[in-house]
Formats: C-alpha cells, structure tokens, sequence
C-alpha cells in the first residue's frame, strides 16, 4: 500500500479534494464549486446529491492522480460545520434540501427557548448558545415543518457533512453504508453532551432529533470504514470539523495555543486541555478532538464579517478591483485618519452576539479618502480579534502568540496589524491549507503512519513570524476609538431605531 493521504475538504462555496505525502507536501488538488441556494431571506441551503458527487468525482481526479487506490493509504475528511443533511437509509437518497450553518430559519425557535429561559441549562451541557447557526435547532426546524421526515419513520438519517460523505462513500448496492460522526462535528449539534461524547436524551427530546436517525460519534482518527469506489479498497481514517482540523494542521497540540482563521468570516480556536470549559463571556466550548476515546477542547470565538467584507468593498460599493490592492491602499495612509468601519453587515458575533447589529462608518471628514476607508476594513479585523482576546483572557485563555491562516493573511500588512494591535507575535506557516492539513495528519494518525499528533506535526512545516512594533500609544488611541464605535453598534446607536 502506498503512503498518499488523500482529504476531502468539503467547504461552504467549494469542495476539494487534496493529495499529501506524509512529508507535508501537496501532490494534487482538485476543486470544484457548490450550488448555494437561496430559497428566501436568511434561508440557505445546499444539494446533498451535488455534494456527494462532486466530492467524488474530485476525488477520483486524485486517485488518478496518484496512480490508483494502492497508492492511497487512509482518506481524511474535513468539512463547513453545523450542516445538517436529512437523507434515507433504504435508498441512500436526501429526502429534504441540506440546512446550511448559515441559515437562520429557526431564529424564531431560538428566541423561543431562550425566552423559556432554556439557554443556561443548553450551555452548561453542550458548550453551545441557542443560535440557529447549530444543527439541532435545524432539525427541530426540519422535523417540524418537513413531514416527508416523519414520515420516512426508521429509513430516516440524519448526520453532518462528513457523516453523509462516510455513508455514501461505504455504501454499496446491497447495504446501507456506515453511519458515524466524528467527535468534534458532534459537538456542534446542540445534542451531545461535552462531557459525555454521548447524545444526550434531554437534548434529542428537546430538538426532536430521533436517536436512530443519528450517527455513531466516533474518535477523529482511527480506521472507521473503507471504501472501494476508487477501484480498489481504501481506508477512511481521520475525520474533523474545518476549524478543529485548521486547528490541529496549525500543530495547536498544548493548552493556550490558538489559531485564528481570516477566511469569509473569522474563528478563533484555543486549545483549552482536557476538562471541558465553561465561558463566562459568551464563547463557545467545544471538542478540539477525540483520540483513544479522549477528548481535548477548545475555546471559540466567531466573527461574522472578515473577507466578505472586502468581497462587498469590491462587489457592492465598487471602492477596489480587487482584494489585494488594499494591502498598498492601507500603507498609502499613515494611520485611518479617525475612521473606524464596524463591520457588522450580519450583525456581530463573539463576544457581543447582537443579530441585529448593523454596520456602521464613522469619524469621516473632508480629509477622509478611499485609502482610509480600505484601512478602516482591514483594522477592523484586529480590532475584532483584540474583542475576542479580552474575552478569551477573561475566560482564563489568553493568547500567548497567534498562529493565522486563511486567504485575508496574505496580506502582510493586515499580518502585521494584528501582530500590532493584539501585542503578541503571529505566525504565519508558509503552506496555508491548514485544514486540510489537519485532517491529513488525523488520516495518517487513523492509518498507523503517525504515531500520534506529535509525529504527525512534522507535516506543518516553516512560516514567518510578525513580531509586535507598534507604539503603546497609537495603539491605545485606536483601541478607543474602536471601542466607541463598537459600542455605537452594538448598542443600536449606528443608525435609525
Ligand atoms: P473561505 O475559505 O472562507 O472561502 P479564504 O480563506 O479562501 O476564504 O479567503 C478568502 C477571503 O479572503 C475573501 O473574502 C477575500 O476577500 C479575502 N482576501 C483574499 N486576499 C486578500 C488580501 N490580499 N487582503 C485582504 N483580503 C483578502
């Protein structure tokens, strides 16, 4: 058998599916896009089918690319996380539209619940808050208003990305397939008990999640399965949500290490050790992983706005062509000249969690020009980052360094803001496919190639550090002029009532 680690890495707008040596090195990748759909405001869902077949046919690409399944050791699967996808057991068809984690559907639901005073007693087992970002205020949603579900009685299935991938890659025409869950995508369900690594009953009552429709929660690594859809038999041996694979490919191994990932939206994970955690200010706790039946876990912080809102800089106001020019936009100014850009275009995240918080753009003169606007932006994202540090070194979890990836960390100007206004230094590796990475190393850990995330750890490879600069005064002279502003948003002052 051949040493390849093949990850599908099934994001939100795109799957892929990459090839590594257990060097660390990156021999193939395929992509290809993901129909989003929007059926209605604050509703989106995807196509679990285009999901499935378009994961496969990436990685087939692949196996060809290696030469043939012999030369693929284990499979690894790493994917957009709180997903839920509704599909039947007899058939190995969805029976309902994917509820993507953006979707806000049961917002009103959440509402509801917090109102009944439930969301104290959701925290302290589940780590989560009552949001319809996680999947089990989804599947209330779906149980509710779908009855094709109820309806389809014990044929119906229910799992995240990587379970219904697992099925479907383990499936054949004579049985159902494997049905498994991977800690750490259990975790953001609403319906497992951190603690425990088990449904909890209370929670599957409460969400309406019946139990036999659920997977198995397995370990993140370990040989759960094979496939032989690739023209010969392959082990599927890692799985991981996106940000807790990002977190382990950025070798995040010992309590205090943290990752900041600056794609689309932002996600701050700390490794937290291995007593589940309880945030006092409105974090999330979650699995980090799951190995030998032992659980490490994280502290997170989500930011709604970071790269989309240079998408919408670029596509909706037209001030830039293209994402990069704001790197010599923002050092074409020698500070933001008192403009501060909240940007909560889908209101604020951790830790001010306000829905309904709008953007806003404030301190604008005469003197004002496109360049501080653009510098603005980019500020805004260690200005963020720096409200989720305060809250994280109020948890107990403060950031000693940063390790940073995502497309925004290209820009080295922003790399070295965040170096500036967090006041540690950042680490930037120089292969920014941590995601993938991390569930490579998991596969390899799965397969028996790795002897555990030590070893594994090897496959990170070098990077470059931004080292804090910046005086103490400018710095605290732009911390204040964010926390007014931030205050403004969150506080309903931004615009009309
Ligand atoms: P995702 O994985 O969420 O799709 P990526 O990690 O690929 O996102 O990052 C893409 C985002 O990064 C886009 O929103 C884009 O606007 C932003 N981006 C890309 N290059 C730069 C840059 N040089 N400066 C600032 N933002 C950038």
């Amino acid at each position: 058998m051949g040493e390849l680690l093949l990850v599908l890495d099934e994001g939100t707008t795109s799957t892929r599916a990459m090839l590594f040596e257990p060097s660390g090195k990156c021999v193939g990748t395929q992509s290809a896009e993901l129909t989003q759909h929007y059926p209605g405001p604050g509703l989106v869902e995807h196509d679990a089918a285009e999901i499935w077949t378009r994961s496969r046919a990436c990685a087939q690409a692949m196996v060809d690319k290696a030469g043939g399944a012999q030369a693929i050791a284990a499979i690894g699967i790493t994917n957009q996380r709180e997903t839920i996808v509704f599909w039947d057991k007899s058939t190995g068809e969805p029976l309902a539209p994917a509820i993507v984690w953006q979707d806000r559907r049961s917002a009103a639901m959440c509402r509801a619940w917090r109102e009944a005073g439930e969301e104290p007693g959701v925290q302290a087992r589940t780590g989560l808050l009552l949001d319809p970002y996680f999947s089990g205020t989804k599947i209330a949603w779906a149980m509710e208003n779908w009855p094709q579900l109820k309806e389809a009685g014990d044929r119906l299935a229910i799992g995240t990305i990587e379970s219904w991938l697992v099925w479907k890659l383990t499936a054949n025409e004579s049985q159902g397939g494997l049905h498994i869950t991977d800690a750490t995508n259990a975790s953001r369900t609403l319906l497992m008990g951190l603690g425990s690594g088990g449904w909890s009953d209370g929670l599957l009552d409460m969400f309406s999640a019946p139990r036999d429709a659920l997977p198995e929660i397995v370990d993140c690594a370990g040989r759960f399965g094979t496939t032989k859809l690739f023209g010969g038999e392959i082990p599927i041996c890692g799985l991981a949500g996106d940000q807790q694979s990002a977190t382990i490919g950025q070798a995040c191994f010992a309590k205090g290490d943290t990752k900041a990932t600056y794609g689309t939206g932002a996600f701050v994970l700390t490794n937290a050790g291995t007593a589940p955690p309880a945030s006092k200010n409105r974090l999330l706790a979650t699995v980090l992983w799951q190995l030998g039946g032992r659980r490490t876990y994280a502290i997170e912080g989500s930011v709604f706005v970071a790269g989309s809102l240079i998408q919408w800089l670029r596509d909706s106001v037209g001030l830039i062509q293209t994402a990069p020019e704001t790197e010599a936009l923002a050092r074409s100014v020698p500070d933001n000249g008192g403009v501060y850009l909240v940007p909560a275009l889908s209101g604020l995240g951790a830790p001010w969690w306000e829905p309904e918080a709008r953007a806003s753009l404030s301190g604008l003169s005469f003197s004002s020009t496109r360049a501080h606007i653009v510098r603005a932006a980019l500020e805004s994202m260690a200005h963020q980052s720096h409200d989720l540090k305060t809250a994280f070194a109020a948890d107990g979890a403060d950031w000693a360094r940063l390790r940073v990836d995502g497309g925004m960390v290209t820009n080295d100007w922003l790399a070295q803001d965040l170096a500036d206004m967090l006041d540690v230094p950042v680490d930037r590796p120089n292969f920014a496919e941590t995601t993938a990475l991390g569930a490579a190393m998991l596969a390899g850990i799965g397969c028996g190639l790795f002897s555990g995330l030590e070893a594994a750890a090897a496959m990170r490879g070098s990077g470059t550090t931004f080292e804090p600069k910046l005086g103490m005064n400018e710095r605290q002279v732009r911390l204040d002029g964010w926390a007014h502003a931030v205050r403004n948003v969150a506080e309903g002052l931004a615009g009309p009532a």
